[in-house]
C-alpha cells in the first residue's frame, strides 16, 4: 500500500510489558574479597514514601555513565561487599562497607554500567509514562527517566526536578484538578523546550538544502509522535514526547524534518534518515517500547 504524503510517525500498537522482578546486581567490594559461603544481603530496606523524611536518609550521589547522569542512594552499613540494586520504580540503591571510599564505589558502578543502564531502561519501559492518578509517590517518566511525584504546599504553583523527585508546589496541594493542571502545563512547557532546542540544533543542515524555517506546533495525539506538512512548512509534535528519552526525541525530530526532503516513506527517505541517524531503528524501537 502506498504511503500517503507527509505521513506522520505512527506509534506502534504493540507495547512490550516487562514483568521481570527488580534488577539486583551484587558484586564484591574491590578491596574485601567475599569469603565462600557468605552472601551479601539481597536488598536494602524498603524505600521510604516520597516526601516523608526517612529516619536515616541515604546520601544521594550522581555519576555520569555513558553520557547519562544516574542518581543513586548510597548507604553505609556493616556489609562485606558493595551491593547495587535497581528498584522497580527505577531508583538506584547502593550499599557499601564503611571502609570503602567513594572513588571505589564509583569505580564499581563504572564496571557495572552496562548492566545498570540496561536495567534502568527496562524499568522505564515497565512503568507508565504518565500516572492515571496523581498521588504523592507516584512514578512519572520525564525524558526517559523515572521520577517520583511529590506535591507540596508553596506560595505559587510551580514544579521542579530535585534528584529523583518531581516536586510540584501548589497553593492547594490536595486539589486533584490543580495538580493535574499545573503538572500538565509544566510538562508541556518542558516538551516545547526540548523539542524546539532539538529542532534548532538540526535545522541548519536542512536550511542548507533549501528547507524554509518550519512552523512548529504541538498537540496531544493518540497515534502519532509527530507529523510533517511539507507544502505548508509545518511540523507538529506530540506533547507525550516529554516522557521519551532525548535520543528518541532526536529521532522523531529528524524523521519529521526528513519529510521536507522526502514526503513519503520511500527507500530514499530511509536512506536519507540513515545518513543523519544511523541507529534510528534502535531509537524507534525504544520509542515504541516506552509508548505512553
Ligand atoms: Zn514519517
Amino acid at each position: 500500500m502506498k504511503q500517503a504524503a507527509a505521513e506522520g510517525l505512527r506509534k506502534s500498537d504493540n507495547q512490550t510489558v516487562y514483568q521481570t522482578p527488580a534488577h539486583i546486581c551484587r558484586a564484591e567490594a574491590p578491596k574485601q574479597r567475599r569469603t565462600a559461603g557468605t552472601r551479601p544481603p539481597l536488598a536494602l530496606p524498603a524505600r521510604p514514601a516520597a516526601c516523608l523524611e526517612p529516619v536515616r536518609k541515604p546520601a544521594e550521589h550522581r555519576i555520569l555513565l555513558r553520557g547519562r547522569t544516574v542518581t543513586y542512594e548510597l548507604t553505609r552499613k556493616s556489609v562485606k561487599n558493595i551491593n547495587l540494586r535497581v528498584r522497580r520504580d527505577g531508583s538506584v540503591a547502593v550499599s557499601a562497607p564503611r571502609s570503602v571510599s567513594l572513588a571505589s564505589v564509583e569505580a564499581f558502578l563504572r564496571e557495572k554500567q552496562d548492566w545498570l543502564l540496561r536495567a534502568l531502561l527496562r524499568t522505564a519501559a515497565r512503568s507508565p509514562a504518565m500516572p492515571e492518578r496523581l498521588a504523592d509517590g507516584t512514578a512519572i517518566r520525564l525524558f526517559g527517566v523515572q521520577k517520583t511525584l511529590c506535591f507540596v504546599p508553596g506560595p505559587r504553583n510551580s514544579a521542579a526536578v530535585s534528584g529523583n523527585a518531581l516536586m510540584v508546589s501548589l497553593s492547594r496541594p490536595d486539589d486533584p484538578a490543580l495538580r493535574q493542571r499545573v503538572l500538565t502545563a509544566w510538562l508541556r512547557e518542558r516538551c516545547r523546550e526540548a523539542v524546539l532546542a532539538c529542532c534548532r540544533a538540526h535545522y541548519p543542515r536542512f536550511a542548507a538544502l533549501g528547507v524554509a524555517p518550519p512552523t512548529v506546533r504541538f498537540r496531544s495525539m493518540k497515534t502519532r509522535w509527530g507529523s510533517c506538512q511539507p507544502a505548508k512548512g509545518v511540523l507538529t509534535f506530540n506533547f507525550a514526547l516529554v516522557h521519551a528519552s532525548p535520543a528518541c526525541i532526536e529521532y522523531v525530530v529528524l524523521h519529521e524534518f526528513t519529510h521536507f526532503l522526502h514526503p513519503d516513506h520511500s527507500a530514499a527517505f530511509y536512506a536519507c534518515l540513515s545518513g543523519y541517524l544511523p541507529d534510528w531503528k534502535q531509537r524507534r524501537e525504544e520509542l515504541d517500547r516506552n509508548a505512553p
